[in-house]
């Protein structure tokens, strides 16, 4: 058994992993990173990166679709298309490979040791892990658990067969001809929506009033009404009971009591993820938990001394971009740096069509805190550039302080609308105020000139609406 020892020990190279791996080894800090599976983690093998890459082949295949049935208005016509599904996920697996290679060659390049096998704790600074090699003893100063999360299992309908999760539903050969799908939040709606470009009928069963219940009606809505075009069945208030005994199709109670048989050849289960925190050796550490969660302070601390916790298995929100923040911040403390959590918002990005954007603080949010705020919209129908792209729908909307201005808020729903993220949080970062994004000159003719009108119209003289 080979033992060794370094300064900081991370578990886990999915996006906090591997961002404060890399950023103490810029640092100069002695790093070893363990992980079972791929660098990158849930978000570059079976997240983020395959789910877009799936959902931007489906829009590029809609797009060819549309045009046969004249479904567009721009005069373009074309054959019946056709797809060759394995190609399309070739090409996906393709960008995983890259991206997964990239970041064993940034930790290489940061002079970061990569270890392959499943870590364990004997105690707060020793983990053991089985490696192909054998098994190995590693000593650390400073521990980081970044082991992240994984689907929640329904007990009325386990994995296996044709119920999956949305890691089976990125592993899948086939477009599935009828797709159920339970959770209309994040995943089962940017998945539902690919699927459905991509020929499956497609039907949602989601247990509160609406689909994505976490943003606001206004914000929801334009994409319920899109999956409406692309033939999505949607039953909310609705509660999944289990498969029927032939398991072909999936029983729902439906808002009004009574009982459906949805037939599917694949059931989605996407009714959220909880954090990752079994298998390793919790117990062997005295961690104080929030729930679920492993519970952090502002540096990232445990309650035990030296182990740091980052990413999912810390909270909401589950977002591979909060993880790697966490991560860079928490390898600067080992440096000896002084950094703690300072940011203002954490931006969100739902990748349905089209695309919903929140940043900071939504309407509900500051009532509850009882601020005084000014908020108003302003429509893409009456944006240049929304109307050149033949999208039309959705708004830009702005929540700031009533009394001196500060944008608290920016929440935007718009066909690649995701891009403006940015936009959004460095406008409530740098702490601007309505009066400064009035005075910036936004670039004609794009969607982010949305963003400008909102903040005119908030001061009285919106030039455009
Ligand atoms: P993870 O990425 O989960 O990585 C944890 C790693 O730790 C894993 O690789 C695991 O193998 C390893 N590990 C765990 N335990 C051990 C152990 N004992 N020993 C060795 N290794 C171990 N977020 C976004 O911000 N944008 C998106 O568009 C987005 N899309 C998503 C789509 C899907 C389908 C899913 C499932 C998630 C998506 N997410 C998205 C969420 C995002 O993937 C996570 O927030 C992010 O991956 C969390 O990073 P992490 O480092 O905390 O953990
Ligand atoms: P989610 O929390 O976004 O949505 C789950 C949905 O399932 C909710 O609408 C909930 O009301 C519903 N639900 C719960 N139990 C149910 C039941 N028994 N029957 C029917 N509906 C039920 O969870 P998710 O879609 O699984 O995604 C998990 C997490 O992954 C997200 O919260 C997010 O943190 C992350 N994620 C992010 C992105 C992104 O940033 N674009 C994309 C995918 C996933």
């Amino acid at each position: 058994m080979t033992e060794n020892s370094h300064k900081l020990l991370v578990i886990g190279a999915g996006p906090g992993g591997y961002a404060c791996a890399i950023r103490a080894g810029q640092l100069g800090i002695d790093t070893i990173i363990i992980e079972a599976g791929k660098p990158g983690g849930t978000c570059l093998t079976v997240g983020c990166i395959p789910s877009k890459a799936l959902i931007h082949a489906a829009q590029e295949f809609e797009t060819v679709a549309r045009a046969v049935s004249g479904d567009n208005p721009f005069g373009i016509a074309a054959e019946k298309p056709s797809l060759d599904f394995s190609k399309t996920m070739a090409w996906k697996d393709g960008i995983v490979g890259r991206l997964t290679g990239g970041v064993a060659g940034l930790l290489k390049k940061a002079g970061v040791t990569t270890v392959t096998g499943w870590a364990r704790f004997r105690d707060g600074k020793t983990v053991e892990v089985e490696t192909d090699a054998g098994p190995r003893v590693i000593h650390a100063e400073h521990v980081v658990i970044a082991t992240g999360s994984e689907p929640v299992e329904l007990q009325s309908l386990p994995f296996g067969g044709s119920v999956i999760s949305s890691t089976g539903a990125l592993a899948l050969t086939d477009v599935p001809k009828r797709l159920a799908i339970v959770g209309g939040g994040y995943i089962g709606l940017e998945l539902g929506t690919a699927f459905a470009k991509l020929g499956a009928a497609v039907t949602v069963v989601e247990a509160q009033s609406r689909i994505l219940p976490q943003y606001d009606a206004d914000l929801s809505q334009p994409v319920a009404k899109r999956l409406r075009e692309l033939g999505v069945s949607v039953l909310t208030g609705a509660k999944a009971q289990g498969l029927t005994a032939d398991g072909t199709a999936l029983h729902v109670e439906t808002a009004d009591g009574e009982t459906r048989a949805i037939v599917a050849d694949k059931v989605l289960v996407t009714v959220g993820r909880k954090p990752a925190v079994s298998g390793w050796g919790l117990d062997r550490l005295d961690l104080d938990m929030q729930g679920p969660f492993i519970r952090i302070d502002e540096q990232c601390r445990t309650s035990t001394r030296g182990v740091h916790a980052i990413g999912d298995v810390t909270g909401e929100p589950m977002l591979a971009h909060r993880a790697i923040a966490q991560g860079e911040m928490v390898a600067e403390i080992v440096a000896g740096r002084k950094r703690a959590w300072d940011r203002i918002c954490i931006p969100a990005i739902c990748f349905t069509d089209p695309e919903i954007v929140a940043a900071g603080l939504s309407v509900a949010d500051a009532a509850a805190a009882g601020i005084a705020i000014k908020t108003d919209l302003f429509p893409f129908r009456a944006n240049g550039r929304a109307l050149t792209l033949g999208r039309e729908d959705g708004f830009i909307r702005i929540v700031a302080r009533a009394d001196n201005h500060l944008l608290l808020g920016i929440h935007a729903v718009g066909a690649g609308i995701a891009e403006l993220s940015a936009a959004f949080s460095v406008a409530i970062e740098m702490q601007a105020r309505l009066e400064d994004i009035a005075a910036i000159i936004h670039a004609h003719p794009t969607m982010s000139e949305a963003f400008h009108e909102t903040a005119l119209k908030l001061l009285g003289h919106a030039i455009h609406v």
